[in-house]
């Protein structure tokens, strides 16, 4: 692994910069470092090991024509190729190991095509630019990482998994959510590959190991007039029960629905004076025509209902998106004021069993503070914490892992840089069978996989064997 931009003393970067032109590139080692790195501090495991791994440049494509170009290139010099949209993942997933090239999209930006239930765009587009232009068409993104005013689409697809719309719409991977990827190989004439439906799986979630997405269609769904509710309950059990009952619900369209422990709450100053103070929070988004009903459940729960807000009077009132105290914004809104926090992912064995989310919690100590996301995943309302843990070491945290196991909760580790340690618990051999095929000499996003390792040697074919047998 290589420490800063420079530390090749055998390569010349400054002829290779000048082999890229006319490609935009960036050789100032402090913006370098800037693009080398993502939100992996979130995790004090992943600093440690991350925070001295650069590029050592950064080349940024405005035309597929000048990505073939970085491409061709950087194959020909045998240097690694990290793609980088947004740089908001949180495994490092968009640090370059080994050092070499980063390549940043956000100038592949244009939105291509919207059509009816779906939009094309350039890898490098802007999830919120995405959306923007949706809604002024009467649709909206199936579902968006909460990061949308800096996270790319072609990032999201490669980096991501779920968000918000995903209470109503499934997780990314799901039937029909992806539509189509384009992507280029990395060899002497880099193709362009086409993968459509399900073909695009190959490519999902892959960190921009086996291929480099050029163009995405997604699935969008038509706009709806949302209201960001936010309502407070005396205990977290309850307050969890209402999630529930709403992520479940016939009745009431939602795209969110979070809950979130009194003691994180209190690190959301800008909600201060709209909140019960020392209350558990229940953190929506209900269509308007659905207020009524959405109004009863909370009743029906035990909740009061603080605050109901369209887009527009929440922009008048200068408050953030509700999203902005969902999904992982909930940790940044605690790092904001204290570093020493971190999280971690933890899957709920029954949904529906907020007793037994209670007594985990319980059982877990006051270093652990519970979140909990609904989504829908393969047709079934699943909850996932993503807890703030007041991190002291290692051992502690692995203590925490074991207390959830021991309850029945599965653990999505998110504390490791291997694509195969989080969410993707075992190897995806689809995913390196690609690699294989657009990736020969094992140049994009090198150090992130565990299993190429074992299976670089073997042909394709081989590798994909393996996903069946
Ligand atoms: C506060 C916070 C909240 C978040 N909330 C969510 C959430 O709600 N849902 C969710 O799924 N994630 C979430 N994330 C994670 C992350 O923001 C998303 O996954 C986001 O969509 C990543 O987009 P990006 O453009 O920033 O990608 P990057 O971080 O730049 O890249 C992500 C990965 O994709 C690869 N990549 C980027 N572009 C390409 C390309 N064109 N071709 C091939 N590979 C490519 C990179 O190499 C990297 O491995 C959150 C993160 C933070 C910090």
């Amino acid at each position: 692994m290589t420490d800063t931009p420079t530390d090749h003393p055998s390569f010349d970067w400054a002829n290779f910069a000048a082999s890229l032109s006319p490609v935009e590139v960036i050789e100032e080692p402090v913006l370098i470092k800037k693009r080398s790195r993502d939100f992996f501090w979130y995790s004090p495991v992943l600093n440690a090991q991350l925070k001295k791994c650069f590029g050592d440049l950064v080349a940024v494509p405005h035309t597929k024509d000048e990505m073939r170009h970085c491409l061709q290139r950087a194959y020909e010099a045998d240097v690694p190729v990290t793609l980088r949209g947004g740089g908001t993942g949180n495994y490092g997933q968009a640090v370059p190991l080994q050092g070499g090239l980063i390549l940043e999209t956000t100038k592949m930006n244009r939105i291509l095509e919207i059509g009816d239930g779906y939009v094309r765009a350039e890898a490098g587009a802007l999830m919120a630019d995405v959306n923007a232009a949706l809604i002024a068409q009467g649709w909206e993104m199936a579902m968006f990482p909460s990061t949308q005013d800096i996270a790319t689409i072609g990032g999201f697809v490669a980096g991501g998994s779920a968000g918000i719309g995903s209470i109503a719409n499934g997780a990314l991977r799901e039937k029909g959510n992806i539509m189509q990827l384009k992507a280029f190989s990395l060899e002497a004439e880099p193709q362009e590959h086409v993968f459509d439906a399900e073909d695009a799986l190959q490519l999902h979630h892959a960190w921009g190991l086996n291929g480099v997405i050029t163009e995405v269609t997604l699935r969008t769904v038509p706009h709806r007039h949302w209201i960001g509710c936010m309502a407070t309950f005396d205990s977290y059990e309850a307050c969890y029960a209402a999630g529930y009952a709403l992520a479940t619900s016939t009745q009431i369209g939602r795209k969110l629905a979070s809950t979130v422990e009194a003691r994180i709450v209190a690190y959301f100053p800008r909600l201060k004076d709209h909140l019960r103070e020392g209350k558990h929070l229940l953190v929506s988004l209900v269509p308007a025509e659905d207020m009524e009903a959405l109004r009863a459940l909370i009743k029906a729960q035990g909740g009061h209902l603080d605050l109901a807000m369209s887009d527009a009077e929440r922009q008048a009132a200068k408050l953030p998106h509700v999203f902005e105290f969902a999904y992982n914004h909930t940790t940044l809104q605690v790092l904001k004021a204290d570093r020493s926090a971190t999280y971690q992912q933890i899957g709920v064995p029954d949904p529906a069993d907020a007793r037994a989310v209670a007594a985990v919690g319980a059982a877990l100590g006051n270093d652990v503070w519970q979140h909990h996301e609904f989504a829908r995943v393969d047709g079934k309302i699943v909850a996932f914490d993503l807890p703030i843990i007041w991190f002291t070491d290692e051992a502690r945290l692995r203590e925490i892992d074991k207390t959830y196991e021991a309850h029945g909760h599965s653990v999505a580790d998110a504390h490791t840089y291997f694509v195969e340690g989080g969410g993707l618990k075992n190897a995806d051999y689809r995913h390196l069978a690609w690699k294989k095929r657009m990736d020969p000499k094992g140049l994009l996003n090198p150090g992130k996989s565990r299993a190429w390792e074992e299976v670089k040697h073997l042909p394709a074919e081989e590798i994909e064997a393996k996903a069946k047998g």
